[in-house]
This record gives C-alpha cells, structure tokens and sequence, in this order.
C-alpha cells in the first residue's frame, strides 16, 4: 500500500475507547517551508506546528477555524498556524537574529494562544481562546498541557518535521475512558522517543503494526490536507479597520492605490486612493454618531 501524501488518518483502539490520528504533509508543507527562506532552529517549529494544526482541527465539529499562536517571545517573534474544519491549512513564522537552539530557549517569554471560531449560522459566530504556558520541552507536549488543562482530554502527541516531510501523532483517551486506566498508561509509555517522521515513511498499516503490535486497530479513510488562505479584498480591509484614523491616513498619503500583500500566502491586494477615504471615514470616531 502507498504512503498518504498530505493526508491525515484517523484510527481507533477497538474496545479501548483510545481514538488516534497520523498526519503526513508533504507538498502543503514544501508551500509553507518555501513562503520564506527559515533558519534551521525555526524551519522544523513551523513544520511541526503544521502537523499539530492538521491534528487539532480535525477535532472541530462545526464550520470555523482553529489558529494556534506562539507570540511574545524574543526570539520566536511570532508563530501562526491555522486550519479550518476541513484542514486546509495557513501559517508563518517571524523571528529575530541569532537564535538559541532549542525550543525552550526559543520560546522563552512566550504564550501559546489557542482561539477556535465557529461560522455561526446566521452571523451568530462564536470564539474560544485558552492560553497555555510554554513550559514544556517540546510544542508537542505544550499542546499535551493543552489538552489536559482546557480540553481534558489526556492527550499524547508526537511531532516532528525534516525539509521533506512534517509529522504527527496524536492519541487521545476518551472521557469514559479514566486516564489512569491500564493501556492508556501503557501507550504514554510507549510512544515515549518513538520516532514519527522516520515511522511516517510506512504505510498507515504497516506503521501501526510496528508501533502498535498487540493491539486490535481500525483504521478510518484518509483525509486530505491542503494549503489555503482565504486572504480576500474584504478580509484585507477588515484587517485595515483596525489600524485606525492615523495609520490609514499615513497609508493613504501617497497619490495611487495603497498595495497590501498578505503575509500568509504573499498575494497582492490594491485599495483605491477612494475606498481608502471611505475606510477612514468609516473608522473615524465623528462616524460612530454623536457622543455623550
Ligand atoms: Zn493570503
């Protein structure tokens, strides 16, 4: 059987009430690696965010989305990755010079911001947002923290990224499942320095024969995974909304369209010198009616 390319897989411990996934990104993460020339200490951070992106999102029940954000460090400036429910996937990295090697150096000073949006019918949307401390070794087990803490949910992820492919495991106990019961115990233990990217060179079936041997598994069908950013005209001028009056003035000074590229997927937008007139006028606070 052919290994998945950008797919994700889910499966179930029969009888265990264990629920897992694997993901491989291949081609979608070559389009986020190659979006900017990252140095090494960052390159398989936005890689490994990407896999637990895909893992995450596959959990929404709704139309929306899933963002995950490490901001506020000095040295991993900003890391977004984000999914929608049907894991089409966005996402980059900003950092300063000389970088420390490993994460937690990296990370230092940080949060890890979770927000998930739901559509909403009828623009009734909804937004969760739970921060969590990076205080963990790896982004895999922050997410872990994640889970237990705002989710609960015990949850052991594996995450890894090379330039030619990023990685992820995910296993999850289910509420009627206790944490503390036999296998899941075991498993924790056995995924322990396994390593995921190396495993994720084997066919779903063969990988969850070796890692997996005595277990009774059902595997669920492939689900792609993309790349996708829904950058649009209108989404660039919400953005430009929040600017405010002084910032859009100072955009708008120059004679000609202001040009606005979208950071995530490096596509140009033009707003005309008018709609940039109408954007102020909307945001200045004389437009909000008269105050009290
Ligand atoms: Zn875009």
């Amino acid at each position: 059987m052919a290994v998945g390319k950008d797919t994700l897989r889910r499966f179930i411990f029969e009888g265990e009430d264990i629920l897992g996934s694997i993901v491989r990104l291949d081609d979608v993460w070559d389009t986020l690696r190659t979006a900017d020339n990252y140095p090494s200490q960052i390159e398989p951070l936005v890689g490994e965010a990407a896999a637990a992106a895909a893992l995450l999102g596959r959990s929404l029940k709704f139309d929306g989305r899933l963002t995950f954000q490490v901001q506020g460090a000095e040295h991993l400036r900003l890391l977004v990755m984000q999914t929608d429910n049907k894991l089409n996937l966005r996402g980059i990295a900003r950092y300063g010079d000389k970088l420390p090697e490993y994460f937690t150096e990296l990370v230092e000073g940080g949060l890890l911001t979770i927000t998930i949006e739901s559509d909403g019918l009828g623009g009734k949307a909804e937004r969760y947002q739970s921060v969590v401390p990076l205080s963990e070794k790896t982004l895999a087990d922050c997410l872990g923290v994640y889970y237990r803490q705002s989710v609960q949910l015990p949850t052991v992820l594996l995450l890894d990224a090379s330039n030619q492919r990023a990685a992820g495991l995910m296993l999850q106990a289910m509420p009627e499942r206790k944490p503390g019961s036999g296998r899941w115990k075991q498993l924790v233990e056995e995924l322990k320095g396994m390593d995921v990217l190396r495993m994720s060179g084997l066919d779903d079936s063969a990988l969850l024969s070796v890692l997996f041997p005595e277990d009774d598994i059902r595997l669920f069908t492939p689900e792609p995974v993309a790349f996708h950013c829904d950058c649009s005209d209108e989404r660039i001028e919400n953005m430009l909304r929040m600017f405010g009056v002084d910032e859009l003035s100072s955009l708008a000074s120059d004679p000609g369209p202001v040009e606005i590229r979208c950071e995530f997927c490096n596509k140009g937008y033009e707003v005309s010198g008018e709609r940039m007139g109408k954007l102020i006028a909307e945001v200045s606070p004389s437009a909000s009616g008269p105050l009290h």
